[in-house]
């Protein structure tokens, strides 16, 4: 980095959408819950649009910790896991039931979305014998079509992994309809996807799967916490998600995994590990699998970050998630509206659907010199978005603690970067995580 412009920070009660912003805040039931989060007395200008790759950290987190960590492991030592710890990612579970729309024993917290989706994308296409086949498109996440290719291989290449193309931004629904056939084993796509953040209608593809005889795993890491989730209701057999994102667990927090009651029996955990046993104390010799979700568990959690996860998921509970959904839209929709009036004009392209309701809770942004204007959002304009390779600005907009006026500010700020071309003082290079 070479010298970069000094820029004005805001806010902008001159430029257009101010009034605005300030009647959307005035009006906004959640807006209290802002302060059930930590902010830095130390950079009271930044503002963090990246609630969709690590949550902010819930207040009430810090105590968790202190009690965990002092009392129960410092105190309570190996009594511990008879207090509270070997049960707690099933208590979990049932409380993620309630905000995804399953039954109580039907979730378990669980290692991390990646081996999630392994174990039940393995479990699902061996219980779909003599299919071969497993459908997904070009917008899921990378390491959910590196493990789904991974199944396929571990199976003796019995099953081929198709990729279905997209636009780039729209599910490509038709597309999908019409490869998901009689050999298909199994449907696996993110509900919300990570770039464009277009949002599959979770019924009408779970039919469209069980009408070919396939069953559907749902990847919910950009959706859970924002948008309301019927997985029951929908008939959806399987389904995986982050708690680090918009549920706030904190860094690297484990993960969900989702398998309807019907399936339960039906299906085998390829990680046959102890915690998934039927009678794990007794350490017998040969395996047997629990009845039940519990089966499919693989080994010891990480009882400190597990913890920290119910923080994140009593403020979600608290707020409401039909709440939390009406004030992402309107938190999008303001977004896209101040994006046409200041940034369309500036060379940034929009890459998410208009349509709200096919809307997750982020907006991304292409633009030619993307990443080095997202060094200078960082870097001089104190607005801290995420890059996507190779031109995508992503902003994630999480209702708990983001306000209209951050969104108005931040978009003025970003419009003073180009204006001013303080991003053409920073460098093209990249560092290993963006
Ligand atoms: C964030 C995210 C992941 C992350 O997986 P990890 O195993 O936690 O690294 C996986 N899939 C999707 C769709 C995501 O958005």
């Amino acid at each position: 980095m070479t010298e970069a412009g000094h820029i004005e920070l805001g806010p902008f009660p001159d430029r257009p959408g101010y009034a605005t912003a300030q009647s959307l805040d005035d009006n906004d039931h959640l807006a209290g819950f802002r302060h059930r989060f930590f902010f830095d007395p130390e950079e009271p200008d930044m503002i963090y649009l990246d609630g969709n790759s690590l949550g902010r950290l819930p207040l009430a987190a810090r105590e968790v910790t202190e009690r965990l960590v002092d009392e129960q492991w410092g105190r309570g030592l190996i009594r511990s896991w008879n207090d509270g710890w070997w049960d707690l990612q099933v208590r979990l579970g049932d409380r993620l039931a309630g905000i995804i729309g399953a039954k109580s024993g039907e979730v378990i917290v669980s290692d991390s979305t990646s081996v999630n989706l392994y174990k039940l994308a393995m479990a699902a296409a061996r219980g779909r014998n003599g299919r071969h086949k497993i459908v997904t498109d070009d917008l899921n996440f990378p390491t959910d079509l590196y493990v789904l290719d991974g199944v396929g291989q571990a199976l003796g290449d019995a099953h081929r992994l198709e990729v279905v193309a997209s636009n780039g931004v729209e599910g490509p629904v038709d597309a999908l309809e019409r490869s998901i056939d009689e050999d298909t084993a199994l449907v696996s796509l993110s509900h919300t996807v990570f770039k464009s953040g277009y949002t599959y209608d979770i019924e009408s593809l779970t039919e469209t799967a069980h009408r070919a005889g396939a069953l559907i795993l749902w990847d919910l890491s950009h959706s859970v916490g924002v948008i309301p989730i019927s997985l029951g209701e929908s008939g959806a057999d399987l389904a995986v998600g982050c708690t680090y994102k918009y549920l706030n667990g904190g860094p690297g927090s484990p993960a969900f995994l989702y398998v309807c009651e019907e399936l339960q029996s039906q299906l085998e955990n390829p990680i046959t590990a102890w915690w998934g046993h039927a009678r794990p104390f007794d350490f017998e010799l040969g395996f047997e699998p629990v009845e039940g979700i519990r089966r499919f568990h693989s080994g010891t959690m990480p009882i400190v970050s597990l913890a920290l996860i119910e923080a994140g998921l009593n403020v979600v509970a608290d707020a409401g998630i039909v709440a939390l959904r009406g004030k992402s839209q309107a938190l999008t929709q303001f977004l896209i509206e101040q994006w046409e009036e200041h940034l369309q004009p500036l060379g940034f392209e929009l890459a998410t659907p208009l349509d709200p309701s096919r809307r997750g809770s982020h907006v991304s942004l292409g633009h030619e010199e993307a990443w080095r204007i997202t060094q200078a959002m960082i870097g001089a304009a104190q607005v801290l978005p995420d890059f996507r390779a190779p031109d995508n600005i992503r902003l994630g907009l999480a209702p708990l603690y983001t306000s209209f006026m951050d969104v108005h500010t931040a978009v003025q700020r970003i419009r003073e970067v180009v204006e001013t071309g303080t991003h053409l003082h920073f460098e093209d290079d990249r560092p290993s995580v963006t």
